[in-house]
């Protein structure tokens, strides 16, 4: 059979492993060795090393995403009947973090010319019972955190970032990881910086709360039997730092190589009829996905499916229509600005390792099916 050209994969974390097997093999087998697999020196390497790296005092090592952001807001201070502000465009994990402290995530909808969340519409979301602020980094671009800092400040608010995906962005020239009172990251193994497996970790410059995290995630326990809050067990694995310490020197020059395939992105799809991203002034983009927006999206993604190009959609459901949160009473129409992001988003290929011709051959997919002005099918010659 002739060489086809080959199909064009959503990211391929594997590669980065198949980079660094070495290390990383000697790293992992350095921890089977030890006979010390929970918490101990290989997490907090990894915690010293990860807090540096984002420029900040503390990091502490937990079991996901989704625990930093609840560890967070419990140490934070929130209890049930709490209100948190939270993105209406974002990964459900960002409300799910706020529900099961028993509090309720308050939506604000996204700014007029990208993704995140429009700050100008944060202080008409305060009320009374409003504890914090939960801006998203969604994409790998940074939120502007200026003017949330400044709402914060004013209304006696925490503000804490959820950056699962955004490792390594920046916010005005300096990395994320100590702009607000604390800063969620998610190692799942699709994010910039991932794990072999679920892992997690908070960074924040406050001493008082990184001890708070430290006890939470470990069933409210400094001393062994000695239970002062009522924690969970929520803790990095010992094996996934130790590939981590391996992986974290290399995410810049990888966010480099995704900033490269957007930059190709950005001017192979120009006047084609997407809408594209737009990076802010402010940001430092660390490129996690690359989103385009097109009324045609769903005909789109199933003419690239065709023609052996994955696309994903982030996300599909908004949360406040998803049956989890049903109950809040939202309906469709509710929050207009994010059910549309949610009609017309579409996420391209784009991942460490990605080849220029991988690259070009969704762009010209893309211009192909997007200038074709009849709804039939194309058919894929592959002879
Ligand atoms: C991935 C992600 C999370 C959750 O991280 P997990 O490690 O999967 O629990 C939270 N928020 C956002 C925006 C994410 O993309």
């Amino acid at each position: 059979m002739t060489q086809l050209a080959a199909a064009v994969p959503f990211s391929d974390p594997g590669l980065q492993y198949i980079e660094l097997r070495q290390e990383i093999d000697q790293a992992m087998h350095r921890v089977l060795a030890s006979g010390w697999y929970i918490l101990g020196e290989e997490l907090e390497a990894f915690e010293s090393e990860y807090a540096a790296w984002c420029g900040a005092r503390h990091a502490v090592g937990v079991a996901s995403g989704l625990d930093a952001l609840q560890l967070s807001l419990l140490a934070l201070g929130v209890v049930a009947g709490d209100e948190v502000i939270v993105p209406a465009n974002t990964y459900i994990a960002t409300w799910l973090a706020v529900s099961a402290c028993g509090a309720v995530p308050v939506p604000v909808e996204p700014e007029p010319d990208g993704y995140g969340m429009d700050v100008t519409r944060i202080e008409a979301a305060i009320t009374p019972r409003t504890r914090g602020i939960l801006p998203v980094h969604l994409y790998g671009q940074s939120a502007d955190l200026d003017p949330i800092l400044a709402v914060a400040a004013r209304h006696r608010l925490f503000v804490l970032e959820d950056a699962a995906q955004a490792h390594g962005a920046r916010y005005k020239g300096k990395r994320i990881g100590s702009h607000g009172n604390a800063v969620a990251w998610s190692f799942y193994p699709g994010k910039n910086l991932g794990a072999y497996g679920d892992g997690g970790a908070i960074t924040t410059n406050d001493s008082g709360l990184a001890q708070r995290l430290r006890m939470l995630r470990n069933y409210g326990s400094r001393q062994k039997y000695v239970n002062e809050v009522r924690g969970m067990n929520s803790r990095l694995d010992p094996l996934q730092a130790a590939a981590l310490r391996v992986k974290l020197p290399h995410v810049e020059r990888w966010n480099r190589q995704r900033e490269a395939i957007a930059q190709r992105y950005l001017d192979g799809l120009q006047d084609c009829g997407l809408v594209l991203p737009v990076t802010h002034s402010w940001a430092g983009h660390a490129w996690h996905l690359f989103v385009v927006r097109s009324a045609a999206r769903d005909r789109l993604q199933q003419q690239l499916a065709a023609a052996g190009i994955a696309s994903l959609i982030h996300y599909p459901i908004p949360p406040h229509l998803q049956q989890a949160y049903a109950d809040r009473g939202l309906v469709e129409g509710d929050l207009p600005l994010s059910e549309r992001l949610h009609r017309e988003v579409l996420s391209l290929p784009l991942f460490p390792g990605m080849r220029d011709e991988q690259v070009d051959r969704v762009i010209e997919a893309c211009r192909r099916l997007l200038e074709k002005k009849n709804n039939e099918p194309l058919s894929y010659g592959l002879a």
